[in-house]
């Protein structure tokens, strides 16, 4: 079965180089030499957006796993890039022509270098069969629709504008003909690397207990189009069976390595308790409405109401040498090309705002701009809403707007990233004792013997390592 595999990603490899005409037409579209500048182009904005995770030893300790099995993949030749992407969120991807990503969300659920090793095996795979290349061709389509949502809510739309090309691509994920081949793809190379693959089955049921937990939200990003996760794991299961590998399982090399990663929103992307967003790096708090959905990213958060049509975003920065709410909104005018004069405003802090109106493609819109600095940090509002229910609208702008406060020192300890800690287990202890440090809702024993890989099992066994959330 194992030579099968390969002898199969070599016919979809090759019938991409040499028959471009027979269905499979899209993917020799791009040169490998295209695809290397594509990965090379987009690989600036994926680190703009999630920026990489501040530890050198952790990037290095993952770029080897990855050299490993990329030396063993199907394009060995390529200049491969692995980074750590420092995002809370659960997600690995892919770019065309060698770049793999994997957040430091997904480096927290894993249990040991196996199940690295598959699932970035599994993103190599998508390399190496070119599913980018593919997905690439079936971007005008993409741009269409594009045009579209940015004609109806421009703001809303700017805001998917990063490195869209990479979002709809990988991000999102591929079909499920391709993710299937990814995970065959991903276990060859991990076994060929002798790894034991009967650890790889062990991250989609991690998934599986997340989809679980998820109340509503599910996941994003490419999990989100992956095959149903049940039968996959079945499928995986049978695939470990007919290739086992080595005996490569490396939880204590893997654990350590991991050790004092930060758990949870970075500290200027925010963290949203209850109803409140508390965005640590510049030092602000403000009160969700009741029925408007939080975005949040790094220096930014975007409410919308349920129903769409209108937004409230606030970007947040370090504010340069001499600074004030005034000179603030005063340039952002200049910008617009507004004659538009600020105003005090109403709210306590003193903040500045201004109305300006545009033509957002071809309709008439009414912005409302708050600039606000304070203690060091600038933080500009951008309210938008369709001229003619502008006015309507204007005032729960402003019910947003003037909630911006900086943190009480209370909310400033609940702002904080917490850690991943690596503990050796005493004799006759229990996850339920272990899990008392981890301050997060929901965190008790039995949760923390899945994130273990215990089965929630009610105790680890005696001198293992073990990862705990501690402030
Ligand atoms: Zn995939």
């Amino acid at each position: 079965m194992g030579r099968w595999l390969v002898a199969a990603a070599f016919v979809v490899v090759a019938a991409c180089a040499v028959n471009p005409v027979t269905g499979r037409h899209q993917l020799a579209l791009l040169s490998a030499e295209q695809e290397v500048n594509l990965g090379a182009h987009e690989h600036p904005g994926i680190l703009k957006q999630y920026g990489e995770l501040q530890a050198p030893a952790v990037r290095e300790y993952v770029a080897r796993v990855g050299r490993q099995l990329a030396a063993r993949s199907h394009r060995p030749e390529l200049d491969y890039h692995f980074t750590v992407l420092d995002s809370p969120v659960l997600n690995a991807f892919a770019l065309p022509g060698g770049y793999v990503y994997v957040t430091r969300g997904l480096l927290a659920e894993l249990n040991n270098e196996a199940e690295l090793a598959g699932v970035i095996g599994h993103e190599i795979g998508h390399v190496t069969a070119r599913h980018g290349v593919t997905r690439y061709t079936q971007q005008a389509g993409y741009q269409l629709l594009r045009g579209v949502a940015l004609a109806l809510e421009p703001r809303l739309a700017n805001w998917t504008q990063l490195s869209d090309l990479a979002f709809t691509a990988t991000v999102r994920g591929y079909g499920r003909k391709e993710e299937l081949q990814s995970d065959e793809l991903g276990l060859e190379y991990a076994a060929a690397a002798g790894y034991d693959t009967s650890q790889l089955h062990h991250f989609f049921e991690t998934l599986q207990r997340r989809e679980r937990d998820a109340d509503g939200g599910g996941f994003h990003g490419l999990f989100a189009t992956h095959p149903e996760t049940a039968q996959r794991i079945e499928r995986m299961r049978a695939l470990e069976r007919a290739r086992p590998g080595g005996k490569l399982v490396g939880r204590a090399a893997y654990l350590r390595a991991i050790d004092g990663i930060p758990v949870g929103p970075a500290p200027d992307q925010g963290r949203v308790v209850n109803n409140r967003y508390l965005n640590l790096r510049h030092d602000v708090g403000l009160t969700i409405p009741t029925g408007w959905e939080a975005r949040t990213a790094r220096g930014r958060l975007l409410l919308t109401p349920r129903g769409g049509g209108v937004a409230w975003e606030a970007r947040m920065r370090t504010a340069r040498a001499g600074e004030t709410s005034q000179t603030v909104i005063q340039g952002l005018l200049a910008q617009l090309g507004s004659q538009a004069k600020a105003a005090w405003s109403r709210h306590p802090h003193g903040a500045q705002v201004a109305d300006v109106e545009a033509v957002a493609e071809g309709r008439p819109v009414g912005v409302r701009i708050t600039a606000w600095v304070h203690q060091g940090h600038v933080v500009v509002v951008t309210a938008i809403a369709p001229r003619v229910s502008f006015a309507r609208i204007a005032p729960a702008f402003d019910q947003i707007t003037t909630t911006l406060v900086p943190l009480t020192p209370r909310e400033a300890a609940l702002a904080r990233p917490f850690h991943l800690r690596i503990q050796r287990v005493r004799a006759g202890t229990t996850f339920a004792k272990l899990a008392e440090v981890d301050p997060t809702p929901g965190h008790d024993g039995r949760w923390l013997s899945y994130f273990n890989g215990y089965e929630g099992a009610p105790r680890p066994r005696a001198n293992d390592l073990v990862k705990v959330i501690a402030p």
